[in-house]
């Protein structure tokens, strides 16, 4: 799968830079504020990794997995938890932590599962975002890059769980 045809989008000091400003913008919004950091598993846990240890706040992490099922790289829309936080976050600060909104489904439904324990206020950062793909109305709160339509690997982001470990973000070509 290591020989797909792949271009890189966006190269590892692009990306450290985004992610310095993103853990910026997120230490001055919640200075003060204790802070859990939810985590989508798998892809985002190299951003995750980058962006906690850019924070000049302190912060509790967890981690909760997602499956949508649906043909090839498409999301279907039946979005099912396969693994749940193993905190207890009423009255606490979250934000959660993805690697891509694509439909916005499996956010918009994240955030209305998560939002039944009466979190004290929840928000999302996401570290890309493909806007003009949505199927529902869902808007990140923190956004790495916005980019087009493509499908992207590396980072963290696979492509039938290859790719992850590359350090850069790249585009596939078809
Ligand atoms: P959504 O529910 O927003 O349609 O889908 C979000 C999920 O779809 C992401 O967490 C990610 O797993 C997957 N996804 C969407 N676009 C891409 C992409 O370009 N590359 C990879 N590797 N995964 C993607």
């Amino acid at each position: 799968m290591d020989e797909m045809r792949k271009e890189v989008l966006y190269s590892r000091a692009e990306i450290q830079k985004k992610v310095k400003e993103i853990a910026s913008r997120i230490s001055h919004d919640y200075a003060g504020r204790e802070l859990i950091i939810i985590g989508i598993l798998k892809g985002a846990f190299i951003f995750m990794a980058d962006l906690i240890r850019e924070l000049s706040i302190p912060c509790m992490i967890d981690f909760v997995r997602a499956a949508s099922y649906g043909a090839g790289q498409e999301t279907s829309g039946k979005v099912v938890m396969t693994k749940d936080i193993e905190t207890s976050i009423k009255g606490k600060d979250i934000l959660i932590v993805e690697d891509i909104v694509d439909t916005g489904l499996t956010l918009a439904y994240l955030v209305g599962w998560l939002k039944e324990r009466n979190p004290r206020s929840l928000k999302v950062c996401a570290f890309l975002d493909k806007r003009k793909r949505r199927k529902v109305d869902f808007e990140a709160d923190y956004v790495g890059f916005t980019m087009d339509d493509g499908f992207v690997v590396g980072y963290g982001l696979d492509f039938n769980e290859q790719s992850r470990y590359l350090p850069e973000v790249y585009l596939v070509k078809k």
